[in-house]
């Protein structure tokens, strides 16, 4: 039985608490061109990915997982990950509401993971979240812009544009993630500029709305070389607010949108959204088993969905389970597309090759 992270720990642990600064200035993500240091982290990637193929894992590349980068333990997330056969993480930090009271705008959890631990984790930007996104918008996104110069960031997000409560949070009450800001407000023009700008892909998290999918739309043909990710394919908390949205809708997106992607964190065939008390992975047939359409549609597209855990600040020390479930979901896909979805997507998404 794995030991989960300390509750107790006030600043995210690295090896032991070795300084971590000397360490990052001295190995120079600063002096390296960004290239060379792009370079340095895929071989390094390549190689992971390889050894556990070798070894007879199926590794995976999760693209969407968070932290509280207060209260971190990576050595044990990275032995987790060894334990596991995952390949590799892109794990992004959510500052909390007190940093951000004493004054954070943005936190340096990325460059420090690529520093530390390289071949395991894929530096990608803050998550985007009230207060940082919305009362603090101009720091954050300039705060992201100047890591970007220091740490080669290879994906953005998540950005939390349209969130309902999670199921953990609604049951405790907690509404500040309830979170509505137009897509193609001020905001959402910002994050899609950034991709293009920076030509590398972001994370949204956008509830399936009939009333939001008219703007998104609207947003993916205003910027069409802004790479997305749309989290949490198929995942419904109200059916009856989603009746435009099916396994057919998804495709029309796909012909129309060729750098939109999608990532298959969702729960499980039995996970119900409190909100609405329905079974809100709408992939799931009612006792397990993907519905026909579902898998047609990874089956027939697999470069465009991609491996995630959706891992978050207050899940982490589940990553076990959530690995365990993940992994369920891939083993109802065809040998080929397993590796497709797992870790090709993603490779080719972020480094504009194939794997080999
Ligand atoms: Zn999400």
């Amino acid at each position: 039985m794995p030991v989960p992270p300390s509750e107790s720990m006030s600043r995210r642990t690295f090896v032991s608490g070795a300084a971590f600064f000397p360490l990052f200035f001295r190995l120079g993500w600063v002096e390296a061109s960004g290239q060379d240091a792009a370079a340095r982290l895929k071989l390094g990637y390549q190689n992971r990915l390889k050894a556990l193929l070798s070894a007879g894992h199926l590794p995976y590349i999760d693209i969407e997982s968070s932290c509280n980068p207060t209260k971190i333990n990576i050595p044990w997330i990275v032995a987790q990950m060894d334990e596991l056969g995952i390949g590799l993480m892109a794990l992004s930090a959510d500052p909390t509401r007190s940093q951000f009271e004493h004054g954070t705008r943005y936190d340096s959890l990325a460059g420090e993971l690529i520093t530390t631990y390289p071949d395991y984790f894929i530096p990608t930007g803050n998550g985007g979240q009230p207060p940082y996104l919305t009362e603090a918008t101009n720091d954050f996104f300039n705060a992201t812009i100047e890591e970007a110069k220091r740490v080669p960031l290879f994906l953005l997000g998540e950005y939390e544009i349209r969130h309902y409560p999670s199921p953990r949070q609604f049951k405790r009450g907690e509404t500040d993630r309830d979170v509505t800001i137009p897509i193609d407000g001020p905001i959402g023009h910002r994050i899609f500029a950034l991709s293009q700008e920076l030509g590398i892909p972001f994370q949204l998290h956008y509830e399936i709305e009939n009333d939001l999918l008219v703007p998104l739309e609207k947003m993916l043909a205003g910027y069409p070389r802004a790479k997305m990710i749309w989290c949490h394919l198929a995942q419904v908390r109200y059916s009856e607010r989603a009746s435009d949205y099916s396994a057919d809708y998804v495709e029309g997106l796909i012909k129309r949108f060729p750098n939109l992607y999608f990532d298959t964190a969702f729960g499980d065939a039995q996970s119900v959204y409190p909100g609405s008390n329905q079974r809100h992975a709408r992939v799931w047939k009612m006792f397990g088993g993907l519905r026909e359409e579902w898998l047609e549609l990874m089956v027939s597209y697999p470069g465009r969905f991609l491996s995630a855990l959706d891992l978050g600040g207050d899940r982490i020390n589940q990553l076990p389970e959530y690995d365990r479930k993940h992994r369920d979901f891939l083993s109802y896909l065809p040998r080929d597309v397993q590796h497709q979805i797992a870790y090709r997507s993603a490779w080719k998404l972020l480094f504009q090759d194939d794997f080999s």
